[in-house]
């Protein structure tokens, strides 16, 4: 499964720990008040949030370069309000001059906590969505929005994209029906995302259709990586149940100009797919600029 879907997955996972951590954090503090002898004596110090099994996570994920950053800044400082303002209530109840206040700004600094919480959860649930579910690659959608500043960025050096469409995937469906159908495209879009390099990307496109981004100087090394990830899902054998299921793929390739929209260069790589099947499928069929196309296969 994609790096990306599962790390939010885990995020996500790790967020709602949180809750159940102060849930936890709460009850120790009620038994500190109660017996006094409790042996945890960071549980309503100032450096609390440092000591909680949520700040642990939270610092833990502070130290990575994170695009969410911001979120987690945000949850960081109302965190650390929460147990400071537990440390002064709990001071303040210890030498008997507890007020409303003080109890009303504990409460204040939790509700501004989860309210934070709530934030990046929901923005972690929409990235989720800009995911397949089935093969956990980011959908086109991720593609649309950031291919312009993309290309702009790693346009100079050499972008080639890959549109590629399962052969006779109908027929896989026919004979071994949709569920090992699923496995199938499971399988190809883990192969493949595994065989590129990290900074190259692979999208599902639709259906039985992906896009893959690759890096290359010029057309020659762009057909040696289309047709080797073309030749490594030839050779794969997918095991589905009690089936061992063989597909191939036919590859529209085509480099991306800076001056390009993502759709002027889908619309070449499609006629370069389209071309690639009626050749017979199971190839790579490189397109330029204008439109002339080269076939590859073995
Ligand atoms: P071609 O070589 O011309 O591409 O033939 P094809 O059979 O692959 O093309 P066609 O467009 O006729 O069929 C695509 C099939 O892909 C039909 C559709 O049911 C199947 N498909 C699309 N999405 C999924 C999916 O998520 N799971 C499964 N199991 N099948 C899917
Ligand atoms: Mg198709
Ligand atoms: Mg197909």
């Amino acid at each position: 499964m994609n790096r990306q879907f599962k790390e939010i997955d885990e995020t996500i996972r790790g967020l709602n720990q949180s809750t159940d951590a102060h849930f936890r954090w709460l009850v120790k503090i009620l038994r500190f008040i109660d017996s006094r002898n409790v042996d945890l004596p960071d549980v309503c110090s100032k450096e609390a949030h440092l000591h909680c099994e949520f700040g642990y996570w939270l610092n833990t994920r502070l130290l990575e370069e994170r695009e969410d950053t911001n979120f987690l800044l945000d949850i960081n400082k109302k965190h650390i309000r929460v147990h400071q303002a537990c440390h002064n209530l709990i001071n303040a109840i210890e030498e008997h001059h507890q007020t409303n206040e003080h109890f009303d700004l504990f409460e204040q600094s939790l509700l501004a906590f989860t309210d934070a919480l709530t934030i990046y959860k929901v923005h972690l649930l929409q990235l989720r969505t800009s995911y397949d579910a089935l093969t956990g690659l980011p959908l086109r959608r991720i593609l649309d929005e950031s291919f312009g500043s993309m290309n702009k960025e790693l346009g100079a050096n050499g972008l080639y994209l890959l549109l590629l469409d399962i052969d006779h995937f109908k027929k896989v469906n026919d004979n071994y029906g949709h569920l090992n159908g699923d496995i199938v495209l499971r399988s190809l879009a883990l192969n493949i995302s595994n065989n590129i390099r990290r900074s190259e990307s692979m999208y599902r496109y639709g259906g039985e259709e992906f896009i893959v981004l690759l890096h290359a100087s010029n057309d020659r090394e762009a057909v040696t990586v289309a047709e080797r990830l073309r030749r490594d899902i030839a050779r794969l054998e997918t095991i589905a149940g009690e089936n061992i299921i063989r597909i191939t793929f036919t590859g529209g390739l085509t480099r991306i100009h800076q001056d390009e929209t993502l759709r002027e260069v889908l619309e070449r790589a499609d006629i370069a797919l389209y071309t690639g099947k009626k050749s017979g499928r199971n190839c790579t069929q490189l397109i330029n600029r204008d439109l002339a196309t080269q076939k590859f296969c073995d």
